[in-house]
């Protein structure tokens, strides 16, 4: 499968549509959901064309893994919900459930995020 470069993140990556910023860097770009399932709910997508987080396993670099995986924390304390709690959840390909095909985590923050799989 190839990496689309029209997908909604990309066109954010861009600078093509706007966002929510909470953080950035030379590596990742965190944003708040556009329809937030909890009271807070914020992605956090590599600047890399990466599909998903198996793509991104096979392909990135050891710092672009190190990076993305640092960033979730670092937005996690940006958004004050390090002590509380949070979870991290990303969906991968069509029995995942991924509706963009541009790798992000999501964090559920908040209030008590409930069930694991619905
Ligand atoms: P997934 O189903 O894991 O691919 O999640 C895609 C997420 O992207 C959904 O939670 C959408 O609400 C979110 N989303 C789609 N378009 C935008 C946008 N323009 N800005 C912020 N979040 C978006």
């Amino acid at each position: 499968m190839h990496y689309d470069k029209n997908n909604i993140f990309a066109k954010i990556l861009r600078g093509e549509i706007p966002c929510k910023k909470i953080f950035e860097n030379k590596y990742v770009l965190s944003f708040h959901d556009i329809n937030p399932q909890k009271k807070i709910h914020a992605l956090v997508i590599p600047k890399g064309e990466y599909i998903d987080l198996d793509d991104f396993n096979k392909k990135a670099s050891d710092k672009e893994i190190i990076e993305f995986h640092r960033a979730v924390s670092h937005v996690s304390s940006l958004l004050g919900v390090e002590n509380k709690g949070y979870r991290v959840l990303s969906n991968i390909g069509s029995d995942g459930g991924q509706e963009v095909p541009h790798l992000h985590f999501h964090i559920f923050a908040g209030e008590k995020i409930g069930k694991m799989v619905a």
